[in-house]
């Protein structure tokens, strides 16, 4: 099974459904049954006498000598020292999940890639602050370089969409000369222009929004 990403749930509910806790710990600590529990000398501080509880049905550990506890994740991530991403994958791997994460500074680079509107948010304020021969001109080249990105605001007055951080994620281009049908059209969606994580305005009003705390 190859998957793009998984959440934490489902990586459990898959380890619950194919494997028990139990079988996992005690590959690294010695369990012996007890009612409906296991229990044996905790792995995470020295003891003697055992208090460290494994629970199948919950598909839980507890240390009652140290109160650490947790499920699989937790437990694979503290006793191997790994990160919880690692210890997903751990698991995943476990269970026979392949997990194709997007390599993070391959994501991050093309992220900062995309923050370039930053810059472009500044051409478009000084084109439009150098009057109209300013704006004619960068129409003009916005023709010329046959570049989607500017071509789809041809004609249209220009909003910045900001992000929580402040930073330039999209734009806004509302028609100026009444003659397409579309009123207003945005960026394409992108990794960082998200609509469904944006809220249009809250830059602008975000100081009115704490004063009314509404
Ligand atoms: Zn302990």
């Amino acid at each position: 099974m190859i998957r793009k990403n998984i959440s934490v749930d489902e990586i459990l509910n898959n380890f619950n459904n194919q494997s028990k806790l139990s079988s996992l710990i005690s590959k690294y600590v010695q369990l012996s049954p007890r009612g409906n529990s296991f229990i044996g000398k905790c792995p995470f501080h020295n003891e003697k006498t055992p208090s460290f509880n494994v629970n199948d049905d919950k598909g839980l550990f507890y240390c009652f000598g140290c109160k650490v506890g947790g499920n699989a994740i937790t437990f694979i991530s503290k006793y191997k020292n790994l990160s919880f991403p690692e210890s997903i994958k751990y698991l995943a791997d476990m269970l026979g999940i392949e997990i194709n994460y997007e390599n993070k500074e391959e994501l991050q680079k093309k992220k900062n890639k995309l923050f370039v509107y930053n810059l472009v948010n500044d051409f478009f304020k000084n084109a439009l602050d150098q009057n109209k021969n300013a704006y004619n001109y960068a129409n003009s080249r916005i023709k010329n370089k046959k570049n989607e990105f500017f071509g789809r605001f041809r004609e249209r007055l220009i909003f910045p969409i900001f992000n929580f951080s402040d930073k330039v994620v999209g734009f806004g281009g509302r028609e100026i000369n009444e003659n397409s049908r579309i009123k207003y059209i945005n960026s394409q969606e992108s990794e960082i222009f998200k609509k469904s994580e944006l809220l249009y305005g809250f830059k602008q009003n975000s100081e009115v929004i704490k004063k009314k705390k509404k």
